[in-house]
């Protein structure tokens, strides 16, 4: 059976995710892709529209964000098949991170097949009721994306454009990469993160703090107000994806919020500290490279500089440690998405 996938996505991170399943789709022998963008939300109210001319077999969508669960909402009105990419992740709490943990565990409910970076997100859809043959772990698409980047800026000696303020960086001083843009994090969360970076940027001049900050108002607001102006502090745009992961190889430590950038920086063996007061990725604490800070300023401060300062503490956390995946997430779920097809025929 010729099988017909359409791939639906609206955000950043879902388009660097399916991005190296979509490669391999591509020239696949077991059928057709169509890839659908819906630039949450722009296109989505002409989601079923896009159904209904495709006639897709399955539709395969990821993660957590609020095309995805519309995008798996609409296919299931038309009764099409759907299968989720990075299943099965989960904080237990519907509110944290919001509104993403309940997108990620609705979009569950409706499909059939389930793709989990692991072991741990297996044994958490297991635990609500999905069978096990609908679930197969396959590693995370976005460590697909990564590696290939990752050899792709290496081996062609890549660096960022001349007109980049990345290409201004000195080679020689240590950086620190933050990223933050969580809702949950909006108002008091996001000042007291940039507190606590405006005093670290004043303890270490030496230094260079770089922040591509999120386009959100919300985030602009205090990054700008509480950080602009200082001299080893480099806010700058939201990087394509070869300059961030460019920054990541590049950088000493990483503080984030992000979702995809706790399975990245590991993967990196960079030292990580996560800006969050849970995480649906506990897997990655247990390597030991990654801590969850939150966001109080003291407690910010004082893990950056015991970094910063502790050779013995950062070479413990200097280290790859992968749970989500070894690069051929996309491959796996090719082969599955075969087998569901020649199942699908026998029925
Ligand atoms: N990312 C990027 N440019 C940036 C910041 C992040 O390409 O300036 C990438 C990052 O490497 C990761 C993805 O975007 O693959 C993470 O997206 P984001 O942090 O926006 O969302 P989340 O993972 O929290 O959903």
């Amino acid at each position: 059976m010729s099988l017909k996938v359409q791939m639906v996505f609206g955000t950043r991170p879902e388009a660097i995710k399916m991005a190296p399943l979509a490669r391999v789709l591509k020239h696949w022998p077991g059928g057709e892709l169509f890839v659908c963008s819906t630039g949450q939300h722009r296109e989505m109210l002409r989601l079923d529209a896009s159904y209904a001319r495709v006639q897709p077999d399955i539709v395969l969508v990821h993660g957590d964000t609020t095309t995805s669960f519309v995008a798996a909402l609409a296919a299931f009105h038309r009764q099409i098949a759907i299968g989720h990419v990075e299943a099965g992740l989960r904080t237990g709490n519907l509110r944290a991170p919001w509104p993403e943990e309940a997108n990620r565990t609705l979009t569950g409910v409706l499909a059939d097949l389930h793709f989990a970076p692991t072991d741990k997100a297996r044994d958490n859809l297991l635990r609500e009721g999905r069978a096990p043959a609908d679930i197969e772990v396959t590693g995370n698409t976005v460590i697909d994306a990564l590696l290939w980047m990752r050899d792709h800026l290496r081996s062609s000696g890549w660096q960022p454009a001349a007109d980049s303020p990345l290409a201004a960086l000195a080679a020689e001083q240590r950086l620190v990469l933050i990223t933050g843009h969580r809702r949950e994090n909006f108002g008091q969360g996001f000042e007291q993160i940039c507190q606590a970076l405006a005093e670290l940027a004043g303890r270490y001049p030496e230094v260079q703090f770089v922040y591509p900050v999120h386009l959100n108002p919300q985030v602009q607001g205090p990054v700008r107000g509480l950080l602009g102006g200082l001299a080893n502090v480099h806010l700058v745009a939201p990087q394509d994806y070869p300059h961030f992961v460019w920054l990541m190889d590049r950088a000493y430590l990483i503080l984030t919020d992000s979702g995809g950038v706790q399975e990245e920086a590991p993967a990196l063996g960079k030292p990580l500290l996560v800006l969050r007061e849970v995480t649906e990725r506990p897997s990655v604490l247990e390597g030991g490279t990654v801590r969850l800070v939150g966001t109080d300023p003291a407690r910010i401060v004082a893990q950056t500089a015991r970094l910063l300062d502790d050779a013995e503490a950062y070479r413990a956390m200097n280290r790859v440690f992968s749970p989500y995946g070894d690069g051929h997430a996309s491959e796996k779920i090719a082969q599955r998405l075969l087998r569901w097809a020649a199942t699908a025929k026998t029925e």
